[in-house]
């Protein structure tokens, strides 16, 4: 079916969820990084770039906020306009795991690759893939760099979140090692490991991941800069990646429920991808036990609610003045 919406419709969807959703309690900021715990599990931003590069930004959409796992979308992407989409899929694959974000027990069930990229052990894994190899220096400013293309500006390391993680990621290490004995870490593993730890502490705000998410709905192309950031025919594979491990363990669940592909952070932060459409970004610390935000998840379903859109309702959706 043609669906219209008007830029106005859209923008008082995004106040009203905001403003619904702005007082839901419940959740635990992340504790196992400490950093994170210590983050003001008041803070909520809500955002939507529309393909036509007009933002709507509603509550602390300029805070920066640790982008952890969200880190690994964009990270895939720069790994896909490397190696290209089948590389991708032979070196790390594309599975949804089913298990917790950081799971060994994944990676001994799966030991022929690391699953997905948006796990940590593929996300490890696609760090180490990251070119050029051998290079700790080149490979993260090929990575900061792919950050501002997607976001539209650029983006620093907060160096406290960094050493609060690279001071207790036992798991991580046991994951790059584990890897290493089955041949899926391309590059240094004390290298690839600490690049993945600097992505994820990357200070992010809900506005830079909308535009982010706005560029892949947009075919790879920065709604905000105009700057064709990868290819058009990697956006169905990264959205494709999203929609079945974008949640972890509660992925089917999240997907069922809000109808769009998404991906979450320990930081608070939500990802979402509405191809063709827009990207939305929202950001509020306390998560639930799965590591998803609560009140992220909850402003997001809601302006898909409100537009009544869903990735699969077979619509196609023309946004106008
Ligand atoms: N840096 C975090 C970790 O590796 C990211 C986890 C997440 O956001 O899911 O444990």
């Amino acid at each position: 079916m043609d669906k219209t919406l008007t830029r106005a419709q859209i923008t008082q969807a995004v106040q009203e969820a905001y403003e619904e959703c702005k007082n839901i309690s419940g959740g635990h900021n992340a504790d196992y990084i400490p950093f994170l715990a210590n983050i003001d599990p008041n803070l909520f931003g809500l955002s939507v770039t529309l393909l036509d590069g007009t933002v709507i930004n509603v509550g602390d959409t300029e805070y920066k906020f640790g982008i952890e796992s969200v880190s690994k979308v964009l990270t895939a992407i720069l790994v896909l306009k490397q190696h290209g989409a089948d590389a991708v899929l032979k070196q790390i694959g594309a599975d949804a795991t089913g298990l917790p974000f950081n799971s060994i027990f994944a990676i001994l069930l799966e030991n022929d690759h690391p699953s997905t990229p948006l796990v940590n052990a593929g996300a490890i894994t696609a760090c180490s893939m990251v070119e050029p190899k051998g290079d700790s220096w080149g490979k993260w400013e090929a990575i900061i760099n792919n950050f501002t293309d997607l976001c539209g500006s650029e983006a620093q390391v907060i160096d406290e979140l960094y050493k609060s993680e690279s001071d207790t990621n036992f798991n991580n290490r046991a994951i790059a090692w584990l890897l290493k004995n089955y041949n899926r870490i391309y590059d240094d593993v004390p290298m690839s490991l600490d690049l993945y730890t600097r992505q994820c502490s990357v200070g992010i705000t809900a506005s830079q991941l909308s535009i982010c998410a706005g560029t892949i709905a947009n075919g790879g192309l920065n709604p905000v800069t105009k700057a064709q950031v990868f290819a058009p025919e990697l956006a169905p594979k990264i959205t494709t990646l999203i929609s079945s491990v974008g949640f972890y363990q509660n992925t089917g669940d999240w997907l069922y429920s809000s109808g769009i592909p998404a991906k979450s952070g320990v930081g608070g932060g939500v990802l979402g991808v509405m191809p063709g459409v827009m990207g939305i970004a929202a950001f509020a610390p306390p998560l639930d036990v799965a590591g998803n935000s609560v009140k992220a998840q909850a402003a997001v379903k809601a302006v898909m609610k409100k537009l009544d859109l869903g990735v699969f309702n077979g619509d196609r959706v023309t946004v106008t003045d």
